[in-house]
């Protein structure tokens, strides 16, 4: 399927927070997470694992009864992962994630409003300066997240929430680089 990118509200990229950029690709914008801190304030981007060229947002998972690391990709909308193991997937595939630097835990509780999903879990990350933060479906290959952003105007952080440029099991538009 052709990736069709979704236009990112003139007022949204008035109040860019902190910690997410805007890049251009093939002629069109996406949203980029740069910085995310875990609730400590340590940054848990991983400079070395890049997906899309871009560096990762590094987390420590565990999954039913395997855990090692998970590497997400820091494109907005975008769900591609690494693992550092084999997520076990027999307890419903939902994940346990904790900082990669102190440990930490960085679930916190998560209505997904994804038709389907059920979860009650979802993953923090937090931007630099701890006011706003996206949060991730604790289930993997759900595409549920959400975006707080303390300055934007209410309507705002919705529509950027419901971006999603990569569609479960669509075919990867960053293929060609
Ligand atoms: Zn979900």
């Amino acid at each position: 399927m052709e990736l069709v990118p979704i236009d990112i509200p003139i007022e949204f990229l008035q109040v860019l927070p902190d910690g997410i950029k805007l890049v251009s690709r093939r002629g069109h914008p996406y949203l980029v997470l740069e910085k995310a801190e875990d609730k400590n304030g340590n940054s848990i981007i991983d400079e070395t694992v890049r997906i899309h060229g871009e560096p990762s947002v590094k987390l420590r998972a565990k999954v039913g009864g395997e855990e090692g690391f998970l590497f997400v990709d820091a494109y907005w909308g975008s769900h591609a992962k690494l693992y550092s193991f084999i997520p076990d997937f027999s307890g419903g595939g939902t994940v346990e994630a904790t900082s990669p630097v102190d440990g930490s835990s960085l679930m916190v509780p998560w209505e997904c409003p994804i038709d389907g999903c059920d979860e009650k879990h979802g993953i923090l990350l937090t931007l630099p300066g701890g006011q706003n933060s996206i949060i991730v479906c604790g289930k993997l290959g759900c595409p549920g997240h959400l975006i707080k952003v303390t300055r934007a105007a209410e309507g705002i952080s919705e529509s950027i929430s419901n971006i999603n440029y990569f569609g479960h099991g669509e075919e990867d538009p960053f293929s060609g680089f």
